[in-house]
């Protein structure tokens, strides 16, 4: 049209008619095109996001969306763990936060740490080990933890549990056979150092009395020689649980060697150690079970800043001088 005429003939209204026109359809193509982009766009998101959910929830771990305290969002895994609930909607019923079922105790992280909550703990400090332990249906799991954040607006973390029980239970067990004395079941030697150095720490700190009772079996090698080496382990498995039954839940008891033992007595000052293995004394002689024996016993009690090395000198000496006095016998250093 305007090519066909000069364009000083065409009548304005024709022109207004001609762009308005043009700008018209140009806006629904813009549209329709927008439309379709935005269409293909949301199938292909929605489709990413199938995909993204199949591979999380495809993990091994417990893979969680958290916003510093409640779930956003988490993986299948979650719910093979926490099978009480079908939902996240059923679970944040119940808890605010997953760290409700945290138990906090030794290298295993609270609720808070540090002043700071377990999230922000985790993610300022990636570099180190970050354990928890879970207690959820009567079953415990361990748990090594990961946290990033991934929005910065909305502050949402990624979590990441990974189970190690397995490995926490197999490093427990050893570190348990480490400090048992396999033959009785009580602590070695090796416990009774760790916890002597615990135990003269707290007596400072708290400024309570810790007594050493030291005992040794009389004339045990006469046992062994008349009765046979079963039977002088038997001895020792029968009385070890017959002095463990009178002792309190505080008492530390040792063996420390063959067929001696240590009882770490905290809160006891010289003269309750005393009595205490005056009543062991006669309880073992009374006992008479497997074969008779008797028990010779040094007492002490730890003398403020004196090393440890000190404390076990001055028992050991009055173990010594209860056997050279003619044995079954209480000697107080
Ligand atoms: P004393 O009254 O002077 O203590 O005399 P004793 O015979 O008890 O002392 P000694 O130290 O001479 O002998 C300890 C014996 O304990 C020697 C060893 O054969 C025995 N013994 C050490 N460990 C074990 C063990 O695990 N099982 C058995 N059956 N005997 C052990
Ligand atoms: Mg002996
Ligand atoms: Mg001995």
């Amino acid at each position: 049209y305007i090519m066909s005429k000069n364009i000083k003939n065409i009548p304005t209204v024709d022109l207004d008619f001609f762009v308005f026109k043009w700008i018209a359809l140009g806006l629904i193509g813009i549209m329709v095109v927008a439309g379709i982009i935005n269409i293909s766009l949301f199938y292909l998101m929605r489709k990413q996001k199938v995909y993204y959910k199949s591979i999380i929830d495809s993990s091994r771990n417990i893979v969680m969306v958290n916003d510093g305290k409640y779930i956003v969002d988490a993986n299948k895994m979650f719910f093979t763990y926490f099978n009480k609930y079908n939902s996240l909607e059923e679970f944040r019923q119940e808890h605010e936060c997953v760290c409700d079922f945290f138990i906090e105790e030794g290298e295993y992280i609270g609720k808070t740490v540090k002043g700071l909550t377990w999230i922000d703990y985790i993610v300022k400090n990636q570099k180190s080990i970050n354990k928890v332990k879970i207690k959820y249906a009567d079953e415990t799991y361990y748990f090594m933890l990961n946290a990033v954040l991934i929005s910065k607006e909305d502050n949402y973390y990624s979590v990441v549990f990974s189970d190690i029980t397995n490995e926490e239970h197999y490093k427990h067990q050893l570190e348990n056979w480490s400090i048992t004395d396999m033959l009785t079941g009580i602590g070695n030697r090796r416990y009774f150092h760790t916890k002597i150095n615990d135990e003269i720490y707290n007596c400072m700190r708290y400024k309570h009395p810790l007594s050493i009772v030291m005992f040794d079996i009389d004339h045990f090698k006469r046992i062994n020689d008349k009765y046979g080496h079963k039977v002088g382990d038997d001895v020792l498995i029968e009385y070890t649980r017959f002095i463990s039954s009178m002792l309190r839940e505080s008492d530390i008891f040792c063996r420390i060697g063959g067929e001696e033992f240590v009882i770490l007595l905290p809160y006891s000052a010289k003269s309750d150690a005393q009595k205490i293995a005056e009543k062991l004394r006669i309880g073992v002689e009374e006992h008479k079970e497997v074969v008779p024996i008797t028990v010779s016993f040094g007492v002490s009690q730890y003398i403020e800043n004196e090393d440890v090395d000190s404390i076990l000198k001055r028992v050991d000496d009055a173990l010594y001088e209860a056997k050279n006095g003619g044995r079954n016998m209480v000697v107080v250093k």
